[in-house]
């Protein structure tokens, strides 16, 4: 296998966690029957220009099929971000009725909203049916379909865009070339495209293995995203730490030859912390395995402790998370019978590999377990606010990521 962006050889392993269902793939009582597809996930760099990449990859058809469950509105927090993003770029930018706004992977249209609400015009890009359905009801335009230089040629032919937002979808996507070219070709002249992804420096620091999944097929540092945009015509003026997703960028590019001036200062910044955590250097990312199997380890302690003792463990959150740590230490309903989760469309659904059931958080205040394991532990204060009430009965909260932690 080549590297997605350098085509170099791929030889170096950053971590292997074995054979696992996609993350996303929930099931119905009805698929507990069938054939459940496993696949390696499997995660390499590169060792010319760093980029940290799935070895082997599902076809995105196959994952995001018309049942994908994720829908962006479910988090609260994460919405008062985008409003917030929202009204900077439209400052910064002085965007206006006469601008053209797009975004890839505008799921239920949580963010395009923003932008609509304002009379801007947009258009969002989404190949998932359901979630694009959602959209329309909220009266945005959605173009069903994957992104890439075909999908940019066409929506061009429209309008080229003032504002190409791509957040969170960097790392979805199996072709960075044509992505990335796609982006050059729709934007315009002195058009501004804005990228969010989760830090690879984050990952490493925090030890977010739960963070890698077969949906992800990329995760990125700034200097990998450097060398991918000089490829494709495009450059980063700007750039900023937020934090979503456990520690993420926002990029701001343009084209090599905008007229945009760079805030270089700012970017040479994030460009020395990633030196300093040896991004640029082979050696710091063969480590990250044994770190894996540490937390990995003392998750399954903690599991059959509890069991040994007679406590209750409950799950909180199906999130993608969850299932790249249960399915990698391989706990089934045996150890934690059930999870649940606020969104709808997930509960009544199976997490895929574990089988464990997913449940109405009220089900948490009849059943009293002794320890709720939060799984998305990105979002463990908002979670432990909404829920304290499981201290009435001496409830406590558990999270795993990056070390074991049993919280008052
Ligand atoms: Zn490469």
């Amino acid at each position: 296998m080549k590297c997605r962006n350098c085509d170099n050889p791929l030889s170096i392993s950053f971590a292997d966690l074995g054979f696992s269902p996609p993350s996303n793939a929930y099931l119905t009582e009805n698929d507990l029957n069938q054939l459940e597809h496993y696949f390696p996930l499997r995660v390499d760099v590169c060792e010319s220009c760093f980029l940290v990449q799935t070895q082997d990859f599902v076809l995105p058809e196959t994952i995001f099929n018309e049942d994908y469950a994720y829908l962006s509105s479910t988090s609260k927090g994460f919405l008062d971000h985008c409003e917030d993003y929202s009204n900077k770029i439209i400052e910064r930018l002085t965007l206006d009725s006469n601008s053209f706004v797009v975004e890839i992977a505008s799921n239920d249209g949580y963010l395009l909203k923003n932008f609509l609400k304002r009379e801007i015009p947009c258009l969002g890009i989404e190949p998932t049916k359901s979630t694009a359905e959602i959209a329309r009801s909220k009266g945005i335009r959605v173009e069903e379909r994957f992104f890439g230089k075909e999908t940019a040629i066409d929506v061009s032919k429209e309008s080229k865009a003032d504002l190409i937002i791509a957040n969170n979808v960097y790392a979805h996507v199996p072709d960075i070339k044509s992505f990335t070219k796609g982006l050059f070709l729709l934007l315009k002249d002195d058009g501004t495209i804005t990228i969010e992804f989760t830090h690879l420096v984050n990952m490493l620091r925090e030890k977010q293995f739960d963070s890698l999944y077969h949906e992800h097929f990329s995760y990125y540092s700034l200097t990998t995203v450097i060398n991918i945009f000089e490829r494709h015509g495009l450059r980063i003026y700007d750039v900023e730490k937020i934090p979503t997703h456990c520690g993420s960028l926002r990029i701001y590019g343009c084209k090599k030859d905008a007229s945009i001036q760079n805030n270089a200062e700012y970017i040479d910044k994030i460009l020395n912390e990633e030196k300093e955590m040896g991004l640029d250097n082979l050696d710091s990312y063969k480590t990250f395995q044994s770190e894996i199997d540490e937390i990995k380890n003392s998750f399954l302690s903690f599991l059959l402790q509890a069991k040994k003792e007679n406590k209750k463990v409950a799950g909180y959150g199906a999130a993608a998370k969850g299932n790249t740590l249960l399915n990698y230490a391989g706990v089934k309903p045996d150890l934690i019978p059930y999870i649940c989760d606020m969104a709808e469309s997930k509960q009544g659904k199976y997490m895929p590999g574990s089988h464990i059931p997913i449940l109405d958080i009220d089900y948490l205040k009849k059943d009293k377990p002794d320890y709720v394991f939060i799984f998305p532990w990105n979002i463990a204060k908002e979670v432990i606010d909404q829920n304290n009430y499981i201290s009435e009965w001496g409830g406590r909260f558990v999270i795993a990521v990056p070390t074991l932690e049993i919280l008052e």
